[in-house]
């Protein structure tokens, strides 16, 4: 399933690496930085895809489908 943000807030649009989720929130590991934290496969990882715009991301997700 894929989530939309809609809200026109400028920040750059994160998606997990392993299920390509957009519910990646910042997840704070004391000693090892700032990770990311899916809500979907609950993966956390200081690796997030990160695209600039919903466009980048949805171009994105249509070249993995034709693969
Ligand atoms: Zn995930």
């Amino acid at each position: 399933m894929i989530y939309y943000i809609r809200e026109g807030i400028l920040v750059s649009f994160r998606a997990c690496m392993f299920c390509h989720s957009i519910r990646v929130y910042p997840y704070l590991g004391f000693m090892t930085g700032q990770q990311y934290q899916c809500q979907d496969c609950e993966e956390i990882s200081p690796l997030v895809l990160e695209f600039d715009t919903e466009e980048d991301f949805t171009h994105f997700l249509t070249h993995l489908e034709e693969e």
